[in-house]
Parts: structure tokens; sequence; C-alpha cells
């Protein structure tokens, strides 16, 4: 399946995440964060991820059918599918596409109509690929991701943001288990956890792995 199309479904299907998932908030807000919230965020968010989103906020009815992508691709993780669901059905049913010479599908319309057009493909590709889409384990993240290892093991969005924070974790439990009873840590062995995080933090990807 083409990158593109699973980069662009994937970052909808993302704009609901956890507070680790949140690249451009540095504070961290807590709790879970909604990126489709509103039609001003929609546009914001997804212009900061990079996708060309159209001039104006989309309209009551083009959110809500971002909404139902979003709704579409997390149902297909949680419960994988054999046919398209009846959510799934309606939105393929109410976009439109031509036929370009070199075969390819064009969306029909402009704005989000086309945006969201552009997006529907992607659907399918997820739905074809179903055994592949995971969810982070990292409880504070939760994004979608295509595990496209050999032996379909992975378990992180990313090794060098989520899956450092997981091999931080360990590491933790496991020196605390160490130095229980046999009095406090090493001097300087927080503040190197601290600035491994830290680092682990400022390298977090803006492209969710597909
Ligand atoms: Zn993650």
């Amino acid at each position: 399946m083409p990158i593109s199309e699973v980069t662009a479904i994937l970052e909808i299907s993302n704009t609901r995440h956890g507070p680790a998932a949140d690249l451009d908030e540095p504070s961290r807000r807590a709790g879970q964060h909604d990126h489709l919230s509103s039609a001003e965020e929609a546009r914001r968010y997804l212009g900061s991820r990079g996708m060309l989103v159209p001039e104006h906020p989309p309209d009551e009815e083009e959110l809500a059918h971002l909404r139902q992508v979003r709704d579409v691709a997390q149902a297909i993780e949680a419960e994988p599918p054999h046919v398209p669901s009846a959510p799934f059905e309606s939105l393929l049913a109410h976009y439109a596409y031509r036929l370009s010479t070199d075969g390819s599908l064009i969306p029909v319309g402009s704005g989000w109509e086309r945006f969201i057009a552009s997006a529907i493909p992607g659907l399918l590709a997820l739905l074809a690929t179903r055994d592949r889409l995971r969810r982070c384990e990292n409880a504070e993240c939760g994004w979608l991701f295509i595990d496209r290892s050999r032996n379909r093991s992975r378990q992180w969005c990313d090794m060098g943001t989520c899956g450092s924070r997981a091999k931080m974790a360990r590491y933790r439990r496991r020196r605390r288990a160490i130095t229980s009873g046999h009095g406090d840590p090493e001097p300087g062995q927080d503040a190197a956890v601290e600035t491994f995080e830290r680092a682990a933090q400022g390298s977090m990807r803006r492209i969710p792995a597909s």
C-alpha cells in the first residue's frame, strides 16, 4: 500500500490520543486529547501535522465525517472486521471519484470534501492490512501504527519515544528493587535518567510510523 495513503489516514486516526503523544504542547496536557473537538482545532492540528488542509475550517457535516473516519479506523484496530462496517459503508457511499488517465482515482469536489475523500482509500488500506494495525502499548499514548516488523511483535508507535520510556520505567523499577535496603542510589544516577528521558522526548517523531 502507498505509504502516503496510510500516513494520512493514521494522522486522522491519531487525532485522539493520550498526553504522551501530544507533540505540539511542550507542557503535555494531562488526560485524553481530542483534536477534532472543534472545526478550528481540526484544521489547526491537521495542518500542524504537515497535511495540506483547506483554508477554512470544516463545516459541521465535514467535521462529523472526519470523526467518522477516525472512528472507523479505530474500530478496525479494536475489532478487525472482514467487511466494511455500516459507518464505513456510509462514508464509501458519500464520496465520489473519477478515473484519471493513469488509472488512479481523483476525488470529486473541493475543500474538505476533497480532503476527506482523499483519506477514504487509506481506510480501505487499513482494512486490508488489519492484521498489522496496532495500538501503541504506552497507555499514555494510544497512537495507531502499522507493524511492519518481520515477526509482528512491535509494541510501540516509536522506539525512540514510547519504547524508550517503557525501557526507562523498567530500568527504574529494577534499580529501586536493587537499591531498596541498600541506602540511597548513587549520586548523579537520577540526573542521568532525567537527561535520558529529556533526550528521548526531544527526539519525538512528527510523523507516525507507517
Ligand atoms: Zn506511542
